[in-house]
């Protein structure tokens, strides 16, 4: 089973990725993990990224497709991957479309109101970087860490303008790819604006059980 989940920033996206890699046994392949992989290994990929990356530049899509390839080809694949935050692009799904048929492209989908509303209630403890959130993990004295009694603060990161802006970006990113998706008849719309165990079972009604969850279980990791 050969996923791509595609979902805006405070949409779940990785709640939802942990549950499906655990549903179906298999692997959840970002792109940013493949950067950081392949750098610390030293690959001829990893030091070509790497020589992007210091520059402030985009890692040019042949470096990330080549990485791609490699490892996707690799055991834990076989039976299928999650693809998370590739493709971004046209380019990119035309380049993915050469090295694997895809088959389903799940697009959670939650109005920037409410995914505006969940981020904007985060804290972090300014002492001990913990995370709460003013309305589904409030901290037991308002303004405290819990963990250390730090103080609570909101990053610049979580206030509302800069969400939008995020959202905004990744709207205009994104849509494209949801055209070229939904035109090839793979695009899978989840309403994600509940909560993750009813996402869920929607996602896995939309995919189907899996028989091979057991056999791939019993391996160990490479
Ligand atoms: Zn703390």
């Amino acid at each position: 089973m050969k996923i791509i989940l595609l979902g805006a920033p405070g949409v779940g996206k990785g709640t939802i990725a942990k549950e499906l890699v655990i549903k179906y046994g298999i692997p959840q392949v970002s792109t940013g993990d493949l950067f950081r992989e392949n750098i610390q290994k030293g690959t001829d990929l990893g030091k070509k990224a790497k020589a992007y990356m210091e520059k402030g530049e985009l890692v040019p899509d042949d470096v990330t497709v080549s990485m791609l390839r490699e490892r996707i080809s690799r055991q834990d694949c076989r039976k299928g991957f999650i693809l998370d935050g590739f493709p971004r692009t046209i380019p990119q799904a035309e380049a993915l479309e050469e090295l694997t048929a895809i088959d389903n492209v799940i697009n959670l989908e939650c109005p920037d109101e409410i995914i505006v509303m969940r981020l904007s209630n985060r804290r972090t403890c300014s002492k001990c970087g913990a995370i709460y959130n003013l309305v589904t993990i409030p901290p037991k004295e308002p303004g405290k860490c819990d963990k250390c009694g730090g103080k609570l603060v909101q990053r610049e990161d979580d206030k509302e303008e800069a969400i939008r802006n995020r959202l905004e970006v990744y709207r205009k990113q994104t849509s494209p790819l949801v055209e070229y998706y939904d035109r090839k008849g793979l695009l899978v719309s989840i309403d994600a604006a509940r909560n993750p165990d009813e996402i869920l079972v929607e996602v896995v009604g939309e995919l189907g059980e899996s028989d091979a969850v057991e056999e791939i279980r019993s391996e160990p990791d490479q």
